[in-house]
């Protein structure tokens, strides 16, 4: 299965990524954990994304198209993936489809977390990453609203939304992904 996580910082989507590839037997694809690799290994890519990831705003579509399009083309992604994180643009998600439909496949399903802003601050709160600084948090959900919610009605218009709940426990909010999976037929593709 291919599925992508999409909801706000703080909306558990590492947290039920966790056991989401488990239970799927899918690798995990984090853009966030594979930029941050970028940056703590000095290479190329993580020089350029450094200074982006510290002020919360979005590394460039090409640079993050580019490690998505490496990631998947080693053998583990062949039978699926949980793209954490990514898209997050417009241009990321059309990148993503061109990118499966080359090789005959396709998404299964986008999964929205939908969770309330007063939510989202309590739960950062804890969280302790440099990005999470209050005035980075204010500017990272500023970004999402305005360049990653229109990735809503993309999926929405393809059928492949599945708005869920992100408000409960882990467990709770777990189990209504699982529903939601069980619900989506696999596409005829490999
Ligand atoms: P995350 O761990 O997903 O919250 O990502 C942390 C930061 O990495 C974001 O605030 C962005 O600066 C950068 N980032 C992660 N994924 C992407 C992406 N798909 N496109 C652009 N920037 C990204």
């Amino acid at each position: 299965m291919r599925i992508v996580f999409i909801g706000p910082p703080g909306a558990g989507k590492g947290t039920q990524a966790q056991w989401l590839v488990e239970y799927l037997k899918i690798p995990h694809l984090s853009t966030g954990d594979m930029l941050r690799s970028a940056i703590d290994e000095g290479t190329a890519i993580g020089k350029v994304a450094a200074d982006y990831i510290s002020q919360g705003q979005l590394v460039p579509d090409p640079v993050v198209i580019q490690l998505i399009g490496d990631r998947l083309m080693e053998p583990d992604c062949d039978h699926g993936a949980l793209f954490d994180g990514f898209p997050r643009t417009l241009a990321q998600a059309a990148s993503l489809d061109d990118y499966l439909s080359e090789s005959g496949r396709a998404l299964d399903l986008a999964i929205q977390l939908v969770v309330s802003e007063q939510h989202l601050i309590e739960r950062l709160d804890g969280r302790g990453r440099e990005d999470d600084r209050p005035e980075i948090i204010r500017h990272r959900m500023e970004v999402f609203r305005q360049r990653t919610e229109p990735l809503l009605g993309y999926y929405e218009e393809r059928g492949k939304l599945a708005r869920i709940d992100g408000v409960g426990t882990v467990e709770e909010v777990s189990m209504r992904i699982k529903d939601a999976i069980e619900s989506c037929s696999p596409p005829k593709t490999k």
